[in-house]
């Protein structure tokens, strides 16, 4: 068990601190949820440890930040005139663009007077005499609701490995996902970046325009496809809001809820000849974004067919980059797409500037920081700046940072010492209405995440609802319904080759971390489970 920590103080009954609903999180999860919880009438209240609503797109203002999920699909679909209103300026839509879109629809539904900013949750205790959750702040409130959404985000808690003697440097260092708000030039500068991951690879190409000297430090080498990011075409844009409606409900249809207007390809790769396959993996990639998975149908299941792909994108990166010892350091040799894939505006072409270096860490990682700069690879390396590029604790690092307990007082770090257990990834057994929004064991990182979090607050506010006109007070998950749940997300992950690499799905990239695959993959499947849980009486909930 975890050392006991003061319990937070009942909010005073009738008070202005006692909530239905309180939440935790202002991106779009927690905004989105806000809305829904005022339209049923409840009492809401939003913490946010941010200034700011926007959630990954408040926090990641790296230099080339934007989604790799398409703009006129990485949006929300809830309110028609919204999506209808809105215009995205490119295919890709970049970090100050969609953190612009979140301040819009903060403003349009009036939803800031009901988010307490600066505030960190930092402990949810339930209390079963008053069946209330008891919630405390780091600035000292103490509320009560009856439920909790926990709108906290997969990718929140960045992953900040202690390298020795990391407090020594005497220059400034920044982590992509806790970038300053105001500008950083590098202009001039010896720069080290960390890390070979989205972020990095996103992030790369702006700083070595303006880096005198690049240093970038790599472990793993990442597949990455360009994007292709253009304006958006005003053509397509019209098109797809003549239909936008019925275009969310193909991609709604999709693995991963994007992507309808180029599928999966439902063709074997050992049922096409040499050329097809080449064709079929060229159209995408010219195409550009993560539609390359999709080339053919056994990419991620077949071991051979994956390693026909990573060969094909391993001879792209060999025709890139022109210095041919750099170009093999660059090609990766994992299953393709068991880490999540990369999509990058020049990142390969990079590392053809003769100002720009990688370093291969592998054998030993980074050995240390040190007052000027980064000790690696058996040598020091002088630099002015270093970006750590290391990525998150992804996915349950957030919600273990809260001191949540359930009945009995167990800790969710308890319940959770073997890997995150949940049912349905909206609830755990123990934890009686607490919701996690796009939690473990759902499909949340592997989709378009705004879509998946949408259909989880529809979800959980069907739920409040539901629970409000049936006169009852509490619902959980059962122990039973859990452990299957569980076992059925492990049983997916077996079919396929997402599990077989040292990803963040698996919680790899954090020393001592639990091994679990957290998500659930398979968009549609997952949400016609929820569908029936709920036409089955809230089947596998235990309900009082
Ligand atoms: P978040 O946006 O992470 O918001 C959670 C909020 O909770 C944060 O603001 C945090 O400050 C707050 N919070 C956490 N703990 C506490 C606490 N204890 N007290 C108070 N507040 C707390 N997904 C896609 O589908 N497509 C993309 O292209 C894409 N690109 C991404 C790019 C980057 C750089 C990253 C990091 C992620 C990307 N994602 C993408 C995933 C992205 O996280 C989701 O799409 C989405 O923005 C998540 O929204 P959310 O509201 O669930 O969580
Ligand atoms: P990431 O994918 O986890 O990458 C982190 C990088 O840091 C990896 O190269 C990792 O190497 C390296 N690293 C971690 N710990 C290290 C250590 N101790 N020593 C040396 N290297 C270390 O993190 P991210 O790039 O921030 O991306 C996380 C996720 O956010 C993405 O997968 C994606 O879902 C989302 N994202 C999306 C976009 C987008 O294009 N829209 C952009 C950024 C992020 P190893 O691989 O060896 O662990």
């Amino acid at each position: 068990m975890n050392a006991p920590t003061e319990r937070p103080a009942p909010a005073a009954a009738g008070s202005a601190n006692e909530f239905d609903v309180v939440i935790v999180g202002a991106g779009f999860a927690g905004m989105y949820m806000l809305h829904r919880a005022r339209g049923q009438g409840l009492r809401a209240v939003v913490f946010e440890a941010g200034d700011g609503v926007g959630g990954t797109w408040y926090w990641n203002r790296y230099p080339g930040a934007r989604c790799d999920v398409e703009s006129m699909e990485y949006s929300y679909q809830f309110d028609d005139t919204l999506q209808q209103q809105w215009h995205w300026s490119e295919r890709f839509a970049p970090q100050p663009e969609i953190l612009k879109y979140a301040n819009h629809v903060a403003d349009r539904y009036d939803l800031r007077r009901d988010i307490r900013f600066s505030t960190r949750v930092t402990a949810a205790h339930f209390d079963e005499a008053g069946a209330r959750w008891n919630v405390t702040t780091d600035r000292g409130d103490q509320v009560s609701g009856r439920f909790v959404v926990m709108a906290t985000g997969c990718l929140s808690s960045t992953n900040k490995p202690a390298f020795p003697g990391l407090e020594t440097f005497t220059g400034p260092t920044y982590h992509t996902g806790e970038w300053p708000h105001e500008p950083v030039d590098f202009s001039g500068k010896r720069v080290a970046v960390i890390g070979t991951g989205s972020s990095a690879i996103q992030s790369i190409p702006i700083i070595a325009k303006q880096a005198s000297e690049l240093w970038v430090f790599q472990r793993t080498a990442n597949y990455s496809v360009p994007a292709r990011n253009a304006p958006l075409d005003p053509g397509y844009e019209a098109r797809i809001k003549a239909e936008y409606q019925a275009f969310r409900a193909r991609n709604s249809q999709m693995m991963g809820a994007f992507g309808s207007a180029f599928p999966r390809s439902e063709v074997s790769i050992f049922s096409a000849s040499d050329e097809e396959r080449d064709r079929a993996f060229a159209e995408r990639w010219n195409r550009g974004g993560l539609g390359f998975q999709g080339a053919f149908a056994d990419l991620m299941i077949n071991p051979n067919a994956n390693e026909i792909a990573a060969d094909w994108v391993r001879e792209r990166i060999r025709e890139i980059v022109k210095d041919p010892a750099t170009a093999e350091l660059l090609c990766p040799t994992q299953v393709l797409g068991c880490k999540r894939m990369c999509v990058d505006t020049g990142y390969f072409e990079t590392f053809n500037q003769p100002h720009v270096h990688l370093i291969d860490i592998r054998p030993g990682g980074i050995e240390a920081i040190t007052p000027r700069g980064v000790k690696a690879a058996g040598r020091e390396f002088e630099v002015d700046a270093i970006v750590f590029a290391t990525g998150f604790d992804a996915m349950t690092g957030t919600l273990l940072r809260i001191d949540v307990r359930g009945r009995d007082g167990v800790s969710l770090r308890d319940a959770w010492a073997a890997g995150p257990r949940t049912y349905l990834g909206l609830n755990v057994a123990g934890f009686p209405n607490l919701f996690t929004v796009s939690g473990p064991g759902s499909p949340s990182v592997l989709t378009n995440m705004i879509v998946s979090i949408e259909q989880h607050v529809n979800w959980i506010a069907g739920c409040m609802a539901w629970l409000r006109a049936q006169g009852r007070r509490t619902i959980e998950a059962t122990p039973q319904a859990q452990e299957a749940w569980v076992g059925h997300v492990n049983a997916v992950a077996d079919t396929t080759l997402y599990p077989h690499c040292n990803s963040w799905y698996l919680g790899a990239n954090v020393p001592g971390k639990t091994r679990v695959f957290m998500p659930l993959i398979g968009f549609p499947d997952y949400v016609k489970r929820c569908d029936e849980v709920v036409a089955r009486g809230y089947e596998g909930f235990a309900v009082a």
